[in-house]
């Protein structure tokens, strides 16, 4: 074959063929000159779009930082366009907190959020910057360039949408798209927010929704969500899928694997989710699915799913409140105004010689010292005698669908605690949980004990592979 770029005979090449060639190529393969053009790959399915999130413990240095990149380069030489929510390296958020309070005793939460969301901006400038070292194009962007925007309550904003631009742009460029996690901007004020703590599972699954990914993945230091925290029961085993309901069951008593509002959001959105180790290339856990209450197939179902566990909490119990109409009412209408979230509640019957009543209910622990000063500058309002303040707790919640229908699942619970000396402080439930308080110290063993009870110990140990579970 001649050489298209031969000088013949001292003449000039055509002018002809060039421009054609290249813009015949750049518009695809139009089959008109299957000879000479060289096929462009047309893939028949769009190239799929994935979400995935690394957390803090996956990036902790600079060499986890390049591991990630290169797991991360493996997605992308698979043909797939990646977007990636990052975490702040290792225990970045709480040093940056403990910061902040070194300084200031108590930071204005619009500072504080300054303060955090470098975190998150940190770690995906050296995400992108390892990537890019790999030969994989990539872009790092923070939530507001990222199109997050939020409500404006600083520490615990609301996403109200993504506008992903920016985002749509970088993927259509062949970037792997890099978005800082657990921040965005607020709408009215312009001001950078986060999203809670633990919340770029959140940004992630919103990501994944307004993106239309197939799944999202949430890449963490165990190999998926277990039966049990594997730091408390090592023979815990992973549960390879998990419904929605049963995950958000988990994560509201204290599963840390995932976000609650994470686990909210993918269910409204139908996101699938593969919570696993960025460690390993074992799979993890799925959660998709409903629980289907109405169709319920005992005979499939394990009676227990997990046990979940949360030593955050704190107990305030409001001694003598008069047994009146709107005492109870005006107590939480105070919590509520601090914005303080309550977990369990229980009122004991009034005593009938003084008419008056105890009411206990649970919080998290780092509200505590708002919700007494909140609490006693009303009480006389209110008329109760004393506050009783209790941070020596633990929860221990039995979760599963099964239980359902499984009547006994109580009992056999109970009994467990029993046996092994551990007293019930309070006790909630719901359709497909049951949880109760017992004390801090007998948290581990209560945990353990209701384990072994509904069968759920495995001969391996589950594998931790890093991260302090801060
Ligand atoms: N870095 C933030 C935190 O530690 C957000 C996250 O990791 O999800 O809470
Ligand atoms: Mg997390």
């Amino acid at each position: 074959m001649r050489p298209r770029w031969a000088i013949v005979a001292g003449r000039a090449p055509p002018q002809r063929p060039e421009l054609s060639f290249t813009d015949r190529r750049g518009a695809g393969s139009t089959g008109r000159h299957p000879g000479r053009l060289t096929p462009l790959i047309v893939r028949k399915d769009p190239m799929s779009r994935i979400v995935q999130k690394y957390g803090g413990s996956s990036v902790a240095d600079a060499e986890s930082i390049k591991r990630v990149a290169r797991k991360i380069a493996r997605a992308k030489q698979r043909g797939d366009a990646v977007t990636v929510v990052i975490s702040a390296m290792g225990d970045t958020t709480d040093e940056l907190m403990d910061l902040a309070y070194q300084v200031s005793p108590q930071p204005q939460t619009r500072e504080l959020d300054m303060l955090l969301t470098t975190g998150e901006r940190q770690s995906a400038a050296l995400l992108a910057m390892a990537l890019n070292d790999l030969g994989v194009k990539a872009r790092s962007y923070t939530g507001s360039q990222a199109g997050v925007i939020t409500t404006e309550r600083h520490g615990d904003a609301r996403i109200v949408t993504i506008t992903p631009g920016r985002i749509e742009k970088s993927l259509a460029q062949g970037n792997v798209t890099i978005v800082a996690g657990f921040q965005g901007v607020s709408q009215d004020t312009k001001d950078v927010t986060t999203l809670g703590r633990g919340a770029s599972d959140t940004t992630a699954i919103a990501l994944a929704a307004v993106l239309g990914a197939k799944y999202c993945e949430i890449y963490t230091d165990v190999d998926g969500v277990f039966t049990a925290d594997p730091r408390i029961v090592p023979t815990a085993k992973r549960i390879p899928e998990i419904t929605y309901e049963e995950m958000m069951e988990m994560a509201a008593a204290g599963t840390k694997v995932l976000h609650l509002r994470a686990v909210e959001y993918a269910r409204r959105e139908g996101i699938a989710v593969h919570v696993r180790s960025s460690f390993s290339d074992n799979p993890g856990t799925w959660v998709k699915g409903h629980a289907d209450i109405a169709k319920g197939n005992q005979m499939e179902e394990a009676m227990i799913t997990g046990i979940a566990s949360d030593a955050s909490e704190a107990k305030i119990t409001v001694v003598g409140v008069p047994d009146e109409v709107g005492r109870a009412a005006r107590t939480f209408d105070v919590m509520a105004a601090a914005e303080i979230n309550i977990d369990m509640i229980v009122q004991n019957v009034s005593a009938v010689s003084t008419g008056r009543t105890d009411i206990s209910f649970t919080l998290p622990m780092s509200d505590g010292q708002r919700a007494v000063q909140a609490l006693n500058a009303v009480k006389d309002e209110i008329g109760f005698e004393e506050l009783l303040y209790d941070d020596q707790i633990g929860k221990v919640s039995v979760i599963g669908i099964g239980m359902r229908t499984h009547p006994g699942v109580t009992a056999a619970f109970f009994d467990a605690l029993a046996a092994n000396d551990i007293n019930i402080d309070m006790i909630s439930t719901s359709e497909i949980r049951i949880s109760v308080i017992v004390e801090a110290p007998k948290l581990a063993t209560a945990v353990q004990a209701a384990h072994t009870t509904f069968g759920l110990d495995t001969n391996g140990e589950a594998v931790v592979y890093a991260g302090t579970g801060r």
